[in-house]
């Protein structure tokens, strides 16, 4: 029995350092999901991959004495050694410096810009340089970070801003009708409560303070906030073009089933992604889920607490169908 195509994703992998296993966890349990719908007859399609570009990677590369792409190729290289030791039937590795991805994320930006959609201006706000993002005072917790705790500072910089604002009564509208699109409920909620409600501010989508990442193409100074460029992947790799010139699978796979991810980037995958969907007049997946995180002791696990397990270890202990 085929029961219709299943389009399921994971979040793409950060190249900035080997995955430990609370990175493998998320490819294992979607895996787990991609073996059950083809079981039911679905027709599934099962993509991974890796997020390689943005600051902290050309930090790292120059402290490895690297290029940031022999950086990352030697990273995506032992991510995708990962995947495959864990046996996960993926279909598809996207990696974020593929050509194809990198010409079809320039268009969009410029798609968007043309569109009115994407303006030129200035920021000012608190910036926190891992997670490169901005925030405005109201955002921080305790004075830091609110998405990583680390400490923040003031920054200003000509950037390109994406109007957010402009769709935030759409999203509500769909959130709301459709209850199945941010799971579990609790995350709804908080998404709802803590950022739509209160209102969105338009988000900075370009870098100018570093150079590792796509450069807009009319206006090459600048980067592409590297969120616009990693959200992108689950169409890109499908085929999408911005042009409308989309490949066989596109029109057969989107929209996504399923988004699975970490619920530490909820935010990104149900906020700016389906308004960023919404803009390219692209429909939007059906769903986001975000899982909780594997913990090692009271914390998540981290290099610099230095509590970190790695799935080849436990491998070579165990096996891989126990360690599954
Ligand atoms: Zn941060």
């Amino acid at each position: 029995m085929n029961r219709g195509p299943y389009y399921l994703t994971t979040a793409i992998a950060y190249t900035s350092g080997k995955p430990h296993i609370g990175n493998t966890y998320e490819i294992v349990l979607a895996d787990a999901i991609a073996r059950y719908r083809r079981e039911q007859g679905y027709d599934v399609r099962f993509q991974t991959g890796t997020d390689e570009h943005g600051q902290k990677i050309e930090l790292k590369a120059a402290d490895a004495g690297k290029s940031p792409k022999e950086f990352v190729d030697e990273v995506a290289a032992e991510i995708k050694r990962i995947w495959d030791l864990m046996n996960t039937s993926y279909d598809k590795f996207i990696r974020t410096t593929d050509t194809y991805h990198e010409k079809q994320v320039q268009k969009i930006f410029k798609k968007l810009y043309e569109k009115g959609d994407i303006y030129k201006g200035y920021y000012e706000g608190m910036y926190c340089t891992p997670c490169e993002s901005f925030f405005t005072q109201s955002q921080l917790v305790d004075g830091k970070c609110p998405d990583c705790g680390r400490p923040v500072s003031p920054a200003r910089e000509e950037a390109y801003f994406f109007k957010m604002s402009k769709y935030a009564d759409r999203l509500i509208e769909h959130i709301n009708t459709h209850p199945e699109f941010i799971q579990p409920e609790s995350r709804k909620n908080e998404m709802m409560n803590n950022f739509l409600l209160p209102g969105l501010q338009d988000l900075c989508v370009s870098r100018t303070s570093f150079k590792w990442g796509i450069p807009v193409d009319f206006d090459d100074k600048h980067v592409v906030y590297v969120w616009l460029d990693a959200l992108t992947n689950y169409i890109t790799g499908l085929g999408y073009d911005a042009d409308g010139n989309h490949d066989d699978l596109y029109n057969k796979y989107w929209p996504a089933d399923l988004h699975l991810i970490g619920k530490d980037i909820i935010r990104f995958h149900t906020i700016y992604w389906p308004i960023f969907l919404m803009a390219l007049d692209v429909p939007l997946p059906k769903q986001v889920f975000g899982h909780p995180w594997l913990l090692q002791g009271d914390g998540k696990m981290s290099k610099s607490k230095g509590n970190v397990i790695y799935a080849d270890d436990l491998v070579e202990m165990f096996g891989v169908d126990a360690v599954r």
